[in-house]
């Protein structure tokens, strides 16, 4: 019989990767702690309908890579191919907006796509993501952007931050307006383009195809049409970057296509590939019948900023070797060692301290301690530095 394998796209994370992973949403985690974030736990699986109406029918996400089934019951339930839909439909469900006029969460968690898989991209893969209700100054955009910022600094990834503003509902259709007159006096777009120019005329904006990339260098910008709230709260955010020192590019064509998006947008990106995605979104709240409440957010792929980790800074191990006559005084040792916060592991195999100390060598261990019956009665252990290959005797009470 063959061995069961995990489906493709679905993929595990393992050892000195599962490090990475966790350095990574370490780094995040203890940035929301200072910055005062509140942790939210929420289901992987929703009514389909709450990322209709949130992530949007016309965008691919929704039309095209979501996980959706039906249970026993014929309810049409999706896997959750994003973060922010769970958070505001659990936030409007559980009225928090009224107890906490402002509200900063985060949430970490596997998260669904139907996509094809490649470096980078799987069919089941993690974000880390934080959002900021009930703030409409763009001190709010500031530092959901300083604290992403930090975080790369942190893991010492270079990156480049794009940011551009999209307006909001009152000097959006302007700027639409003049958007569809350019595509429709153009031709040659990919078949999806001709779709979204009718539906969604902001995703043509960010179409991946290269002979549409070309055609909309031409087309008008959103921040030539921003109206003056609109221009006066992107003004405030780009001088806050710069006093920051956060290096900036701003990038016109950087869009999200649903109306609930408002103002700023911004992209973290290394080596072409989005690693974290945030914006504001003004009328997201209200579009799923909650309270009006400004918001802005972001979310993170922890796959795809695992690719740029390298080293992770171990603890030291310490190998603990000892003879069977003082087998209960090791695990006595292992203890008392443990409590003073140093990594040991008992070394059990080996028929001698010859194959014992390979063992120890073999894990990688940068201290070996050995102890017998002769170190037990003179109140030590010998600790062995495995690099400079030196010895010596540390007092200890085995009492
Ligand atoms: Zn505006
Ligand atoms: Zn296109």
């Amino acid at each position: 019989m063959e061995i069961l394998k995990a489906i493709r796209g679905f993929d595990d994370i393992l050892l000195e990767e599962a490090k990475k992973f966790r350095v990574i949403t370490n780094t995040f985690r203890n940035l929301f702690e200072v910055y005062n974030f509140e942790e939210i736990i929420l289901p992987i699986v929703e009514y389909k309908e709450l990322f209709d109406r949130s992530v949007g029918e016309i965008t691919d996400i929704v039309q095209k890579e979501m996980f959706v089934f039906e249970d026993k019951s014929h309810r049409v339930l999706a896997l959750r191919p994003e973060g922010t839909a769970g958070v505001v439909r659990a936030i409007v469900e559980h009225g928090l907006l009224y107890k906490h006029p402002t509200l900063k969460l985060f949430y970490e968690g596997s998260m669904f796509r139907y996509e094809r898989p490649q470096t980078g991209r799987k069919r089941q893969f993690n974000q880390i993501g934080a959002e900021v209700f009930g703030v409409e100054d763009p001190i709010a955009d500031f530092e959901t952007i300083k604290l992403c910022f930090e975080a790369f600094n942190k893991l010492s990834i270079d990156i480049i931050l794009e940011i551009n503003s999209i307006g909001c509902p009152k000097c959006r259709p302007k700027y639409k307006e003049a958007l569809v007159n350019y595509l429709h006096s153009i031709g040659g777009l990919c078949e999806d383009c001709n779709v979204r120019k009718e539906k969604n005329p902001l995703r043509v904006l960010d179409c991946k195809v290269e002979t549409c990339k070309e055609l909309i260098k031409e087309a008008p910008v959103m921040l030539d049409y921003l109206c003056e709230e609109c221009d006066t709260h992107y003004k405030s955010l780009k001088t806050y970057l710069k006093e920051f020192n956060i290096p900036y590019i701003e990038n016109p064509r950087l869009v999200r296509g649903l109306d609930y998006y408002t103002k700023t947008v911004f992209e973290f990106i290394k080596d072409g590939l989005t690693v974290l995605a945030g914006g504001r979104y003004d009328y997201l709240v209200e579009s799923l019948r909650g309270p009006h409440t400004p918001a802005v957010g972001f979310a993170a792929g922890i796959e795809r900023i695992m690719l740029y980790i390298n080293e992770i800074p171990q603890k030291p191990l310490y190998a603990l070797v000892y003879l069977e006559e003082a087998k209960i005084y090791a695990l006595k040792l292992a203890n008392s060692l443990r409590q003073d916060g140093l990594k040991v592991e008992i070394i059990t195999r080996g028929t001698n301290l010859k194959k014992k100390l390979e063992i120890a060598n073999k894990i990688g261990a940068s201290y070996t301690i050995i102890i017998g019956p002769e170190e037990i009665r003179k109140n030590v252990y010998i600790l062995k530095d495995m690099n400079k290959k030196e010895q010596k005797e540390i007092p200890f009470s085995f009492s």
